[in-house]
Order: structure tokens, then C-alpha cells, then sequence
């Protein structure tokens, strides 16, 4: 029996799971907000790591490993790595790809390492699952030598999440995951397709950073690179504004005036025209990449939709579906509808590709991989 100890450390938060690896039960789970801030929960990520030690209380000397969650690992982390001292100097050489993330995490595992220094820490990334995407599909078009120098290029995100659910997708199947074709849609704040051919990721629509790809929450995902430049011509927008304009100003938010996508489906239906048009620019976003990733894995076996949105929309998995039908693609109404939780398949039995919901589990998904690396 083996027990992981799951640590998400943002900026001013720490997300953490005491997960039993074999029962996949979560024996605890807490947030520490506001770290830093009067009022907040603790001073800073070591102190905040001592506040979490003393909730655990007893539970603590029951952890046989601690697995973190780390945004970004540039092109050296392909898969999750045993932390050493040189793995944190690695992490924190990338960290100019990910500047709010990387800082945070590595506080998250500094702070732990301090704390929990009597067992195994591993860093499971975002990226890690993606860096299987040939060459092809992660260069951008821009001068060799300037994309080389700066490691500008795509990375991909949610790879935790796209790996967990592809599994979740075979087992549902009932299939070998290396015998199939699936578009996974991580549709939640913040949203990114992946294509992924026999369990590798060969394409998915986050790029350099999360911002690249789907309309999210509140980043515009793809637009033409010189919508910047224009901006900073002729409205003066500097660099740090147009930053904060296509990051928190933007995607869902910025075309309808609401942040959450439960309020923009309750405004379409009450027949909010702003809301309508801003969820006509998100589906007709995705169907564009799953039409794209239909043609770069050269079949289907299924799309798999999961994360806040995925999960838990019926409305929103059929206006993306809905209009695919010429692919094959349907969702059988009755199935998409029904109030359920657990992995399904949501389209009526027949020829196509299949529609599934597979809810995603990055901590259970960390935890697991700190536990076959610690184990
Ligand atoms: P995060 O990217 O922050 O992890 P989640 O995967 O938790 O996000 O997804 C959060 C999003 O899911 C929110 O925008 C929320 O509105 C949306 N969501 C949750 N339930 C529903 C629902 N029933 N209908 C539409 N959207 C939903």
C-alpha cells in the first residue's frame, strides 16, 4: 500500500491530496489561499508547508512519497523525474517559459523538501506527455535561429490530464490504448485538444505557454500574431497590457461579459445575443482542431471530452458535436443528458467514431506517477 502526497503550489496558493495509490481513495485533500497577503493563510510556501503538516497531524508519517505538479519542463523533462538538486536547478532553468508557474512550483517543492525531507519528491509536468509530437508539429515558422536561442517552439499543456483520460478512454473501450485514434477535449478555465496516436500526444492546440488554441475562460487562445503589434501601434498598448489583455481580458470572458461558463449558457438560453455569439466562437473553435487533428492522426476511434466543461455540460458537448455529423460524430441525446458521473459513452451504438466522457484526475494521475517512479 503506498501513499502520495500531492502538492500543487501556485503563487499564493497550495493545493494538496494525501492519495492511497492502490484504492485511489483521497484520505485528505485542503487549500491554503492567500499565502503572503494580511489575513492569509501562512507567510509564504515553507510556512505554509508547516500549516499542512500540522492538518495532517497523524496522517503525516504515513506518506511514503510526495508527487508535485510542475507546469512547465521545457524540452528536458519528457516524463516524471525523482527531484534532486539538480532536477530543482533544471525546473528552474525553464522557468523564463513559464514565469508565473515555474517560481510557484518550485517554492511548492523547495518548501516540501524542507519539510518532508525523510522521502522521495517527484515532479510530474504539464508538458512531459507532449514531447512525443514530431518535430513537424511543434515548430513554429519563424527564423531557426531566433525559435533555437529562446526555446521558442510548441510544448502543449494538461499532458497529466490528456494521459489520464486517453486510459480512462481504452479501459472504457474496452481496447488497448496503443491500437487507437483519439481527440481528447480538455474543456474546463482553461481548455486544449490533443491528438494522440496509439497513447502518444502527436498534436495539441497549447503552444509555447497556455495560451495558444481554444476560446478559454479568459484567454483568447489563437489569434494572427500581428493582432500585437497592431495593437501596440495604434492603440499604445505596451507589452505587460496586451499580456493582461489576452490572458485575463479575453476568451469567454472578454466576448461575453461572463467568466463562468454556467452563467454564459444560462444568459444564451434566456436569450442573451452577446452570450449566443460568444459560444458560437468557442464550439466553432473546437470543431476547427478536431477537424485538423481528424486529418493529422488519419482516423478516429473517438473524442473524449472532460475537465469543468466536458464533464459536465450536455449542452455544450452537443453544439460542439451536433454539427459533425458528416464525420460520423453524434451524441445520442438520451445518453449525453442522463445525470452520471463516472467514464461513459455518450454516442448511439453504431459505426462512426464513438463520443465519450472521461472525467479527468490530475492529482490521482500524479500520485500514480510518483508512486511507479517511487516504488
Ligand atoms: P480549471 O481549468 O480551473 O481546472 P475546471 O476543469 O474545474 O477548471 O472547469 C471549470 C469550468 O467548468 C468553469 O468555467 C465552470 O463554469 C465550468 N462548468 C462546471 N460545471 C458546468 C456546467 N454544468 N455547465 C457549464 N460549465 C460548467
Amino acid at each position: 500500500m503506498m501513499r502520495v502526497f500531492v502538492v500543487n503550489s501556485g503563487s499564493s496558493s497550495i493545493k494538496y491530496q494525501l492519495i492511497d495509490v492502490d484504492s485511489a481513495e483521497v484520505v485528505l485533500a485542503g487549500l491554503l489561499e492567500r499565502l503572503g497577503e494580511d489575513g492569509g493563510d501562512a507567510a509564504d510556501h515553507e510556512h505554509g508547508m508547516r500549516v499542512v503538516l500540522d492538518r495532517l497531524g497523524d496522517e503525516a508519517a504515513s506518506i511514503d512519497a510526495v508527487g508535485h505538479r510542475v507546469v512547465h519542463g521545457g524540452s528536458a523533462f519528457t516524463e516524471p523525474v525523482l527531484v534532486s538538486d539538480d532536477v530543482v536547478a533544471g525546473i528552474e532553468a525553464v522557468s523564463e517559459l513559464a514565469p508565473l508557474h515555474n517560481p510557484a512550483n518550485l517554492a511548492g517543492i523547495r518548501a516540501a523538501r524542507t519539510v518532508l525531507h525523510a522521502v522521495p519528491h517527484v515532479a510530474v509536468f504539464d508538458t512531459a506527455f507532449h514531447q512525443s509530437m514530431p518535430a513537424e508539429a511543434y515548430t513554429y515558422a519563424i527564423d531557426r535561429a531566433v525559435a533555437e536561442r529562446h526555446g521558442v517552439r510548441k510544448y502543449g499543456f494538461h499532458g497529466t490530464s490528456h494521459e489520464f483520460v486517453a486510459r480512462g478512454a481504452a479501459d472504457l473501450l474496452g481496447r488497448p490504448l496503443d491500437e487507437l485514434t483519439l481527440i481528447v477535449l480538455h474543456l474546463g478555465n482553461g481548455a486544449s485538444v490533443a491528438a494522440i496516436d496509439s497513447g502518444r500526444s502527436i498534436d495539441t492546440s497549447m503552444g509555447l505557454t497556455p495560451l495558444q488554441g481554444l476560446v478559454m475562460g479568459t484567454r483568447s487562445g489563437d489569434l494572427d500574431p500581428a493582432v500585437l503589434v497592431h495593437l501596440h501601434r495604434v492603440a499604445g498598448l505596451s507589452v505587460d497590457e496586451l499580456d493582461t489583455l489576452l490572458n485575463t481580458r479575453s476568451g469567454i470572458l472578454g466576448l461575453t461579459g461572463h467568466g463562468d461558463m454556467r452563467d454564459v449558457t444560462d444568459a444564451a438560453a434566456g436569450g442573451d445575443a452577446l452570450a449566443e455569439a460568444g459560444l458560437a466562437v468557442w464550439a466553432h473553435r473546437i470543431r476547427h482542431y478536431i477537424g485538423a487533428y481528424l486529418a493529422q492522426l488519419g482516423g478516429l476511434d473517438a473524442v473524449v471530452f472532460t475537465a469543468g466543461v466536458g464533464e459536465n455540460s450536455p449542452a455544450l458537448r452537443a453544439r460542439v458535436i451536433d454539427r459533425l455529423g458528416h464525420l460520423g460524430l453524434h451524441v445520442d441525446p438520451f445518453l449525453n443528458e442522463r445525470a452520471a458521473r463516472g467514464p461513459r459513452i455518450i454516442s448511439p451504438a453504431g459505426e462512426g467514431p464513438a463520443v465519450l466522457v472521461v472525467p479527468t484526475n490530475e492529482e490521482l494521475a500524479i500520485a500514480r506517477a510518483t508512486a511507479a517512479l517511487v516504488g
